[in-house]
């Protein structure tokens, strides 16, 4: 027996849940579940997180979380109880399966069959947004080491142990060096590892089009966390429905499996709405805590059940669909499909998936780091950007001197192009004139001059080399 802690949500939560614990339960899941309680009444009673500290304890002690869909109420200072749990946990990895069910459920790509695994904890959600000039607002894109490492290897570990035969890494890097460069640098680190499996690389734009176009062209996907946000609902629905999909969320220690649809209110209390998509979170946490014949056979039943073409009122269609049904009959119908195999639609076969067991991060000896020079941010109002590099280029210290200053990334001093379009914030780049500054506090001390010429500096950055290689980009133009 495993223990595992199920919420019941809000809307249509209660309903599709208890479908799901019904059909899971039937096929034999050797479960004890615990129920908490989270969503729009734990909003409401004022706790603004959406789960009280007990519900927190049973989650912490059983380590596995089914969870329906809540509402988070309109309004200001709710935070979602998806973001705080996914870091609260540490649930690095968001897996999303999405499949075709061609020809039973309607789709331009009946030979869709992927799975896309997103980094779920950095990136620009790390939520470090500041304005800086009454022009400017920054947002910060954080993308570490273990970070990378940890989703990247999962990602193999997956396709392995789903004998899944190609992972494709979707980044920026042509344009983020030093953030998507680093992902695809440990994409390509690990993949070695790896070397049954293919490996492939796209820029996210046309690999994006590509898996919108052929899909069929797929296997793994794994990328950041905004490109993944994205194109996991991209695949969802160019697989036929996001009512129908699943999705878990997975850490070294705990995980949490859900539907990715809403609460859809309106439907709530009417026995309507379709149970697929928690049934096949319920189905990635079997497998996850290894009870994977049962999880094979309730994916059988499923499938079979839509072949039969009982369908649920969101995707039944005259002529393919045979007889509507509500939650409840939905779920009935599942039950009596166990132990059967679909037809038409491919079998699932976990027989020979193993729970991923994943190495823990190492942490790799400090490379070589020379502080090389600073950015100095600058929040100021003029327009003429060559009275600007005048008076900076006076700003001198025993090593730095201006090197550059750019406009939004693009480098306007020196030799600038007059048409460049400038807001107010400002990038003046100093770099050490003999390859390094020994002491860090000329950094302090460049900042300082500037101050006194009646700068508003809004803040610095340190240009640093680690083992000879340049941690920052070049200025653009530059
Ligand atoms: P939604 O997914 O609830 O509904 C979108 C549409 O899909 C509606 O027309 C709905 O009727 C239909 N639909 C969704 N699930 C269905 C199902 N299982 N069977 C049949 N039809 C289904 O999205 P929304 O309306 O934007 O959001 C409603 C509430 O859900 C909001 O409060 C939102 O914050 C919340 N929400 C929660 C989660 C979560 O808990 N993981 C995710 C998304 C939205």
């Amino acid at each position: 027996m495993r223990k595992i802690t199920i919420a019941k949500g809000d809307g249509i939560g209660p309903e599709i849940m208890d479908a799901t614990l019904k059909i899971i339960l039937a096929a034999g899941a050797k479960i004890e579940i615990e129920e908490i309680e989270v969503g729009e009444k734990v909003y409401l009673s004022g706790n603004t997180s959406g789960i009280s500290k007990s519900s927190w304890d049973s989650i912490l002690n059983t380590k596995v979380f089914l969870k329906a869909p809540i509402t988070t109420p309109q309004g200001g200072g709710y935070k979602s109880l998806n973001v705080t749990t996914r870091k609260m946990l540490g649930l690095f990895a968001n897996v999303r399966p999405c499949i075709s069910l061609h020809p039973f459920v309607k789709t331009k790509h009946p030979e869709l069959d992927m799975v896309i695994i997103r980094e779920n904890e950095e990136d620009l959600y790390a939520g470090i947004e500041h304005q800086q000039t009454d022009e400017v607002v920054q947002c910060l894109k954080l993308i570490s080491r273990p970070g990378c490492e940890k989703i990247i290897r999962y990602a193999f570990e997956y396709a392995k142990s789903y004998a899944r035969k190609k992972v494709t890494c979707f980044t920026k890097d042509n344009i983020m060096k030093q953030t998507d460069g680093l992902f695809h640098t440990i994409f390509d680190e690990i993949g070695q590892e790896y070397p049954e499996i293919e490996k492939e690389h796209w820029i996210v734009d046309i690999g994006a089009a590509k898996m919108a176009d052929t899909p069929e062209n797929f296997d793994v996907i794994v990328t950041l966390n905004l490109y993944g946000d994205i194109l996991s609902d991209v695949a969802a629905q160019i697989a036929g429905s996001v009512g129908l999909a699943g999705s878990a969320n997975i850490g070294e220690e705990f995980a949490m499996f859900e539907a990715i649809h809403g609460s859809a209110p309106r439907r709530a209390g009417q026995d309507l709405a379709n149970p697929s998509g928690l049934l096949q979170g319920a189905v990635l946490m079997l497998n996850h805590i290894g009870q994977n014949e049962v999880a094979e056979k309730i994916q059988n039943a499923w499938l079979k059940t839509l072949e039969d073409g009982v369908h649920t009122y969101d995707i039944f269609k005259e002529g393919t669909s045979k007889t509507k049904v509500s939650t409840s009959e939905f779920a009935e119908a599942i039950i009596k499909n166990l132990g059967k195999i679909p037809t038409t639609l491919k079998p699932a076969n976990y027989a020979n998936s193993k729970p991923i067991d994943l190495k823990p991060y190492k942490r790799k000896p400090a490379a070589t780091k020379v502080l090389k020079g600073v950015d100095v941010f600058l929040h100021w109002n003029g327009l003429n950007v060559d009275e600007l590099g005048e008076i900076i280029n006076t700003l001198k210290t025993e090593n730095l001197s201006l090197n550059m200053i750019s406009n939004r990334g693009i480098k306007v001093w020196p030799e600038g192009l007059k048409q460049t379009f400038c807001t107010d914030h400002w990038r003046c780049r100093f770099i050490a004139k003999n390859g390094s500054i020994p002491l860090s506090t000329e950094i302090i001390k460049i900042q300082d001059l500037a101050l006194q010429k009646g700068f508003d500096v809004i803040k610095t950055e340190n240009l640093y080399e680690f083992n000879g290689k340049a941690g920052y980009s070049l200025g653009q133009g530059q």
